[in-house]
């Protein structure tokens, strides 16, 4: 499998950003598909890119399509650290939709998922932020 300028590019910004988003851990990908998303017909606009995540076992798959190419540095950069983010939000969005298939998830579940992806967040913010670095 050949490598892209588009995708040494993605991957350029991934290594990039996964310091910064404390994703260190997590075993991330990239790939670039050749033709738009096939979502893009319910939509007023192309697809970027779009990512598949599993915060149990620290995965993330990033497909990038053609618009990926198309956008400048900074709309990449942008769509880069937007995918990487659902790395941090799934665990709660696999809550909400766990709750919508109808699967039982209890209060301490909820709570114990948005304390610790709260924190990952936290530290992410005090990491670009804070006074005294963690
Ligand atoms: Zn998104």
């Amino acid at each position: 499998m050949g490598e892209t300028a588009v995708i040494r590019d993605a991957e350029a910004l991934i290594a990039l950003w996964v310091p910064r988003l404390g994703l260190e851990a997590w075993d991330i990908s990239v790939k670039e598909s050749e033709t738009p998303s096939p979502d893009d017909a319910d939509r007023p606009f192309a697809t970027r890119a779009e990512v598949l995540c599993d915060p149990t076992y620290e995965e993330a798959r990033i497909t990038v399509f053609p618009a990926f190419a198309e956008i400048s540095e900074a709309q990449r950069e942008a769509v880069i650290v937007h995918e990487l983010a659902h790395c941090l939000m799934e665990a709660q969005f696999d809550l909400t939709t766990a709750l919508l298939d109808g699967k039982h998830v209890t209060a301490d579940e909820a709570t114990r998922t948005n304390e610790y992806w709260t924190e990952r967040v936290a530290k992410v913010l005090i990491r670009a932020w804070g006074h005294d670095r963690i």
